[in-house]
């Protein structure tokens, strides 16, 4: 059993969603129900570094946050680093025990009747794409451009596209599909909140657009997985 916390976890299905992004589902071992999450959060997983230490690593729920029995969160392998998303690839499968925190939120979801607009950028679906679906169930105004560096690579495409039809975007840089923010942000309607999670680069585009656009800070929640 790995880690602190109060809620104990195991794992109960691997997915290999793309060649670097791998999803782990988790149930209450205890059995029943697990703790309500909101679209956006995250939970503190313990994984342990290949030199024996004990850290956390943060990974967003991903899954449907209706959902009471599972969560689904997909960990992208990074090639550098101190190797935490290394160890996760390779020391977590069905089976695996974990004792975790409930899940916390630092990028929250508003609930009123205003439109929103959705931009995730690689690894960054995954938070994204929760709340894509709470979005999508209380049948609210959105839409979700999602960019990647190829078909291949972009994690959850085939069940979003599914889920979402034309409120869906990808963009694959690989095929010319290139994401232009500052169009994207100029169009959106004009009460729309607008949320952003990806590499620093594609949250310092949001930022410029927005500025650029005159768009009002308190409409721009942005995520960076530091
Ligand atoms: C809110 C949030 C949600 C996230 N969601 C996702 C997600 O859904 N999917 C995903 O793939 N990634 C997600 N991340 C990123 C993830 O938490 C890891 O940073 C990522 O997996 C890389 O970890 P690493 O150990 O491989 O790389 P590293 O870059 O080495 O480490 C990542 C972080 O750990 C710190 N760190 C490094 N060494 C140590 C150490 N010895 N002790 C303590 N801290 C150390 C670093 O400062 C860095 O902030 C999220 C991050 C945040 C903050």
């Amino acid at each position: 059993m790995l880690g602190k916390g109060p809620l104990e976890l195991m794992v109960s299905a691997v997915r290999q969603l793309a060649p670097r992004v791998r999803a782990f589902e988790l149930r209450n071992l205890q059995g029943g129900e697990l703790p309500a999450v909101e679209p956006g959060s995250h939970l503190r997983i313990p994984v342990r570094l290949p030199g024996g230490k004990l850290v956390e690593r943060h990974y967003s729920i991903a899954s449907n946050p209706a959902r009471r029995d599972i969560y689904e969160i997909a960990v992208l392998r990074k090639k550098q680093g101190s190797g935490g998303s290394r160890a996760v690839h390779e020391s977590y499968g069905i089976g695996t025990r974990l004792r975790v925190n409930p899940p916390a939120n630092h990028f929250s979801l508003h609930d009123d009747e205003r439109p929103a607009l959705l931009i995730a950028g690689g690894i960054g679906i995954t938070p994204i794409k929760a709340m894509a679906r709470a979005l999508a169930n209380r049948g609210a105004e959105f839409r979700l451009h999602y960019a990647g560096r190829s078909r291949a690579e972009i994690a959850f495409r085939d069940r979003l596209e599914r889920q979402l039809g034309d409120r869906l975007q990808v963009h694959s840089s690989a095929e010319g599909e290139r994401l232009d923010i500052h169009a994207t942000l100029a169009m959106a309607p004009r009460n729309a909140l607008i949320y952003a999670c990806g590499p620093q680069r594609l949250i310092g585009a949001v930022q410029q657009a927005a500025r650029e656009l005159g768009i009002a800070r308190n409409r721009i929640r942005l995520e960076f997985f530091s």
